[in-house]
């Protein structure tokens, strides 16, 4: 997919054609900003822009070698990422990067190597991979990405051009969910808010049944007295409920305070958010959403996600 198929990063997308055009690559860069954001998809891009046969500063997307790097085919476009089970990237594959890219490339005009969550270089990774960095070869282009730039080695940041990823205002994310990708209302409502305005999460999450579930979710732990916490096992799963419940006791504080509704969350249940007002006072909601933002952080921390979510059922059914 073309540049132009990346929404919402212009201004990123615009610095990486600027550097494609003038033929004035940098031997690194560094894709720095928070997870979902598509910073992946904007280093897959600039790698197949970067060889493509056909388009000048640009990826067509069908051509040999962007098809090759789609389907990670490419001899001379090569991906280093944490392996499942375990989040080091390790030396010896950065040393054998380093063979791979000392060679001139197969076919390509040049090597890339995509170094996703770069973060995850052990220290003795890092050191290796700074060696290259500091003179990297004439036909290689290096392309690390991270979404925890405060754990990247600094000598390896000042060897990168630094190009930061941002979220996107929730209004514009929704727009462009509606208008670019088709995606009806009132899913890009929430989908936008539900993603922080990140759109790469955003996108991830359009096909699932997000809507649905967060609704079954309202509606068994919310709602409902009689929603089981035996069902919730997973850390991930739990972090979804807390988070939706999060949206929902938010969105009854706002109708309380006299937000206007196109502002609210769960835009689609309106009418039932109208009827809560009452149901809460200001001190009861602030104790739920004080207890929800707590036992996410004590999830992250790995408190045993039964005994959270009871403790937060409690809260809200005291109510
Ligand atoms: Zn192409």
């Amino acid at each position: 997919m073309p540049f132009a198929d990346i929404k919402g990063h212009d201004l990123q997308i615009g610095m990486l054609q600027s550097d494609l055009r003038s033929q004035a690559l940098a031997g690194a860069y560094l894709f720095s900003g928070q997870e979902g954001l598509g910073k992946f998809l904007a280093a897959t891009t600039f790698a197949k822009a970067i060889n493509c046969l056909d388009s000048e500063g640009d990826a067509c997307g069908v051509c040999v070698s962007c098809r090759k790097i789609d389907k990670r085919e490419h001899p001379d476009v090569h991906l280093l990422e944490p392996q499942e089970g375990s989040d080091a990237l390790k030396v010896e594959d950065v040393r054998q990067l380093q063979r791979k890219v000392s060679l001139r490339p197969y076919e390509a005009r040049k090597n890339v190597v995509l170094i996703r969550e770069a973060h995850c270089l052990t220290a003795e990774a890092a050191n290796a991979l700074l060696k290259t960095l500091e003179e990297p070869p004439e036909h290689a282009v290096f392309i690390l990405t991270s979404s925890k730039q405060a754990l990247l080695f600094k000598t390896v940041i000042s060897r990168c051009r630094i190009i930061r990823f941002a979220p996107l205002a929730r209004q514009a994310l929704e727009e462009i969910m509606e208008n670019d990708f088709g995606i009806e209302q009132p899913r890009a409502h929430f989908l936008g808010y539900f993603s922080e305005g990140r759109i790469g999460y955003a996108l991830a999450l359009r096909e699932s049944d997000l809507l649905r579930e967060k609704n079954r979710i309202i509606d068994e732990f919310a709602l409902s007295p009689a929603g089981s916490a035996d069902t919730v096992k997973e850390k991930e799963d739990l972090r979804v409920i807390l988070n939706v419940l999060a949206t929902w006791f938010r969105d009854i504080y706002m109708v309380k305070t006299g937000l206007p509704h196109s502002e609210l969350i769960n835009l689609d249940r309106r009418d039932e958010l109208i009827g809560f007002i009452n149901r809460y006072a200001w001190t009861a909601l602030d104790s739920i959403m004080n207890t929800i933002s707590e036992s996410l952080f004590y999830l992250e921390r790995n408190v045993n996600t039964k005994l959270l979510l009871l403790n937060v059922r409690a809260q809200i059914c005291q109510r």
